[in-house]
Parts: C-alpha cells; sequence; structure tokens
C-alpha cells in the first residue's frame, strides 16, 4: 500500500498526534541509517551490554571507536524533517515524540515533549553509582587519557561507533567514572541485549494510547522495541501512518503508507497542515 501525502496531511491535520521516529529521520544529517535502504550493513556487529560489560577488550574498542565518532555525531546538525516535526509541534498538532534516534536532533530542531527510548549518546552513565556526566566531559578525560590518540575516521554508524584497526584500538586507555573513581562508564543508550527502562515503555505506551494517530517516521520497525507501540495502536484501533523509505515491518498495521525521502515528505506535510512555508532555521 502507498498513499498521499495529501492523505498524510488529512490525518496528522486532527491533531493529538503522537510521532514515534527512527534513523531514517537522521540519515540526511549525515548519520547513517545501517537498516535501511541506502544504508550499508555496518562492517562489524554492534557492541552488545554483555561484551561491554564483561569484556575489557570490547570495552576498549568501544570507547575508542565512539571517541572518534563522537565528533561526528556532536556535529551533526538537524534537518529539514526534525525541523517539520518541530514546526508540528508548535502547530499543536503533535503531543508528543517517541524517538528510537539516540542523537538528540529532535530537541536541536526545538521539539519539546521528546521521549528519548533508547537514550541519548550525550550523557555517560556510572554503571556502579550511577552518576550522570556529559559527553563533553567524557570527552575532555579520554582526550587528557590518550593524547597522542591518533585515527582516521573511516564511517561512523548510528550508534556514534567508528571504524578502527586493532593496532589503534590497543593504545587507547579508557577512563573510568570521575565520582565512584572505579565504576564502569556508559553511554547512557540501551545497547543491543539490553531492554528499555520499563517505566520509559510505560511511559511511550500511554502516550500512543492517549494519541488519535500515531505517526512513524524512518523506521523499518525491524526490532520489537519500537514496533511494539505501532502493534499497541492498531490493537487499539487507532489509525497508524509510516513514512519510511523502503518496506517495514509494520506496513502490515499502517492505515497511510508513504515511501519516499522524509526531508520531502516532511516539509510538504508542515505546509500542508500550518498553513506556513518552511523557514530554515
Ligand atoms: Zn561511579
Amino acid at each position: 500500500m502507498t498513499t498521499s501525502v495529501q492523505e498524510l496531511a488529512a490525518l496528522v491535520a486532527g491533531g493529538q498526534v503522537v510521532v514515534l521516529s527512527g534513523a531514517g529521520l537522521s540519515t540526511e544529517s549525515g548519520i547513517p541509517d545501517y537498516r535501511g535502504p541506502s544504508g550499508v550493513a555496518r562492517r562489524h556487529t554492534p557492541m552488545t551490554f554483555q561484551a561491554f560489560t564483561r569484556d575489557a577488550v570490547a570495552r576498549r574498542r568501544y570507547w575508542a571507536r565512539s571517541h572518534l565518532g563522537w565528533r561526528l555525531i556532536a556535529r551533526a546538525a538537524p534537518n529539514a524533517g526534525h525541523r517539520a516535526v518541530a514546526r508540528l509541534q508548535d502547530a499543536g498538532l503533535v503531543d508528543a515524540v517517541i524517538t528510537q534516534n539516540v542523537d538528540g536532533l529532535h530537541g536541536a530542531a526545538g521539539s519539546d515533549r521528546v521521549v528519548e527510548l533508547h537514550g541519548r549518546l550525550d550523557e555517560v552513565i556510572c554503571l556502579d553509582c550511577g552518576n550522570l556526566t556529559s559527553r563533553e566531559e567524557m570527552d575532555r578525560r579520554l582526550r587528557e587519557a590518550n593524547p597522542d590518540f591518533v585515527a582516521q575516521v573511516a564511517e561512523v554508524n548510528p550508534d556514534g561507533d567508528v571504524d578502527l584497526p586493532d593496532e589503534q584500538v590497543a593504545g587507547f586507555r579508557p577512563v573510568d567514572c570521575g565520582i565512584c573513581g572505579t565504576g564502569m562508564l556508559k553511554p547512557d543508550v540501551v545497547f543491543f541485549g539490553e531492554t528499555v527502562p520499563p517505566q520509559r515503555v510505560e511511559r511511550c505506551f500511554a502516550l500512543v494510547e492517549q494519541a488519535r494517530a500515531v505517526v512513524v517516521l524512518g523506521s523499518s520497525l525491524t526490532v520489537m522495541s519500537g514496533r511494539r507501540f505501532v502493534i499497541r495502536a492498531a490493537k487499539q484501533g487507532i489509525p497508524v501512518a509510516i513514512v519510511n523509505q523502503g518496506p517495514t515491518r509494520g506496513d502490515g498495521y499502517a492505515t497511510v503508507r508513504v515511501d519516499a525521502p522524509l526531508g520531502d515528505v516532511l516539509p510538504e506535510l508542515a505546509e500542508r497542515v500550518t498553513g506556513a512555508s518552511a523557514v530554515p532555521v
């Protein structure tokens, strides 16, 4: 099923929309979607929570790559799609945004009422004492601990990971918690093999159940973490629209399906329903 932006606009114009966004929304900000149609399969398997916490070598590799990848993520700016979502929120049509992205770009585009389902890359948590620090501070400490660490960034993946040869990883020195002194530090994002905190999931279910429509933006809904909200909406008789390039695992639940680039569709949608032209930020 493929429907038009006009049908999408008719749904969104009714308001009380909850947006569920995924990696496809951030590709136009230079953060590749490794599951999407333009994304290539990542060269190494994503870090799992189990490997990160149990294997010091894997952890060192993660932080070495992530230390480099963070610079690219930190430089990424919101795109026309993020800005269109913020405009829909300003216009009172979108009640909340649930995002699977960890890049913080919805907030940077001016959206509020954003639930970051998988956490944020710009925060670091101590797995022992629970202290949260900023990624900026972590970056400063890692630079201090690794003054000569120079490596070429080949590619950055959605979790801020980059490809890096083993010999460069070997010389990298990760740092421990600056508060308790010994705690293991981890970006405050949900890794593969880790579950989303139950309270956060419940909050999202509540948002979905209060919605008049759920609009999925740029997610193939491959993982249950996001797909369960679409299933819940469909079970409650709440219409689901999906805007994504390529098929998704939620297509069977959708009443509106637009298969086109988000950077084209979303500004057009915002213009149709708010009656204003796109203003670049
Ligand atoms: Zn600590």
